[in-house]
């Protein structure tokens, strides 16, 4: 293997992916994954059907990829987080032991991997620098850290209450929040579910009941696509939505004489029904989410 050809082909994998996905805002597609070329020829970032991608020109693996999951299906892998705060992908079985074989390299050399995360058929969110840095054999998984951790946290080593937070919160804000926000904007079609404002840099994927457990991606079904206005809006409870996806505005804001906002944002959406709910049924939000939220909602005015 040549190591600068190595470097050189992850630099330049991450420069166009930063590019492409303007700067991580916007998820990218396997059409779109096809146009990347290097050395002037086209070069594949991502296997179609295996999870793990090594090129031949390579000795360890250049992506992972976590499949998007049918519909009402869990996730083939379960990809967990263990005790240190720290990501565990599984053991591919689908591909050859060539493919662990190839993330046991990219342990061994150090080397920046891209994550592809599939948030709609055909369609991933990428998270990138992360880095494989332990094996745990006998639970048939690997160990993945974002760059921000690599180094700190040592899997299979005793860790302090503080640090294990850290590493925590570095996981779910390099990929679990990451994750469900471009999960949540696609299945909305990147638009305000109350007012259908469709810039991404001013929208939000809110959660609709606070994330329960600390591990794992929250699902679509617990998210909505907010503007910034109306995702504040909704949490401090000025801004309610019912169980069958109708706004309501609470009565103290109703009476108020104000401004554009005020008239226009606020008081004019009351009893209007969302302006964008995802297509597919099973992104759409839960109603026992929106019935827990709501009854809270209801309490505060
Ligand atoms: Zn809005």
């Amino acid at each position: 293997m040549d190591p600068s050809l190595d470097g050189r082909l992850r630099l330049e994998a991450d420069r166009w992916l930063t590019v492409r996905t303007h700067d991580g805002t916007l998820p990218i597609s396997w059409s779109e994954l096809e146009e990347f070329e290097f050395d002037g020829a086209p070069f594949k970032l991502k296997d179609r059907q295996r999870g793990i991608r090594k090129p031949r020109e390579l000795t360890a693996a250049l992506s992972i990829t976590t499949a998007y999951p049918a519909p009402n299906r869990p996730r083939r892998y379960a990809d967990e987080l263990g005790p240190d705060g720290l990501i565990r992908y599984k053991w591919r079985d689908d591909g050859q032991e060539s493919d662990n074989q190839a993330l046991r390299e990219a342990i061994r050399l150090e080397v920046p991997l891209i994550w592809f995360f599939g948030i709609a058929p055909g369609v991933y969110k990428p998270i990138y620098p992360v880095f494989v840095v332990a094996e745990e054999p006998e639970l048939h998984q690997f160990v993945i850290a974002p760059d921000s951790v690599r180094g700190i946290v040592v899997p299979g080593q005793p860790i302090d209450e503080h640090l294990r937070r850290y590493a925590l919160r570095q996981t779910r804000q390099r990929l679990h929040q990451p994750v469900f926000r471009a999960s949540v904007l696609h299945a909305y079609e990147t638009r305000c579910a109350v007012c259908a404002l469709r810039h991404p840099e001013l929208l939000d994927a809110a959660h609709i009941v606070a994330d329960r457990e600390e591990g794992g991606i929250a699902a679509v079904r617990n998210g909505l696509a907010l503007c910034k206005i109306h995702h504040t809006a909704y949490d401090v409870s000025v801004l309610g939505i019912r169980p069958d996806l109708v706004v309501e505005i609470r009565s103290d804001i109703l009476a108020e004489i104000d401004g554009p906002m005020l008239e226009h944002g606020l008081k004019r959406r009351h009893g209007e029904p969302l302006m964008a709910v995802p297509r597919s049924r099973t992104d759409r939000p839960a109603v026992e989410l929106l019935e827990q939220r709501y009854a809270a909602f209801r309490s505060a005015g």
